[in-house]
């Protein structure tokens, strides 16, 4: 409500149906602003095993998804849990540096990429 020039808001949500129910009301607040929403991106979407780099699935798949189509806004991607964003984070050292063409990056390349395209439009 305070920020100047904000073209739009998108909704993160986890995969299970609690979290998309939270994101479908958060999405109507967003309405009430006036503003657009960009669309909807689903975090902690399985983690990434730090033992043998497969997917281990927390929370389930597809919450996201889902809460785009009920929503009717583009669903920009997915991202997993990824134990070593956190210790980037912890050591103050962007992810990126050690990690360009881990799968966990290329989710997050993928969903900046659809960011632009919904920006842009
Ligand atoms: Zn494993």
């Amino acid at each position: 409500q305070l920020a100047p020039n904000v073209r739009g808001a998108v909704i993160v949500t986890t995969p299970q149906d609690v979290a998309v129910m939270d994101a479908t009301k958060a999405a109507k607040f967003i309405e009430k602003l006036e503003l657009p929403v960009l669309g909807v991106i689903e975090n902690m979407s399985g983690m990434a095993c730090p033992h043998c780099g497969g997917t281990i699935d927390l929370f389930g798949t597809g919450g996201g998804k889902k809460a785009a189509g009920d929503l009717g806004v583009p669903f920009l991607g997915a991202i997993p849990l990824d134990p070593e964003m956190v210790k980037a984070s912890d050591e103050g050292r962007p992810y990126i540096l050690r990690h360009a063409d881990s799968p966990t990056w290329r989710a997050v390349d993928g969903v900046m990429e659809n960011l632009i395209e919904q920006i842009e439009r």
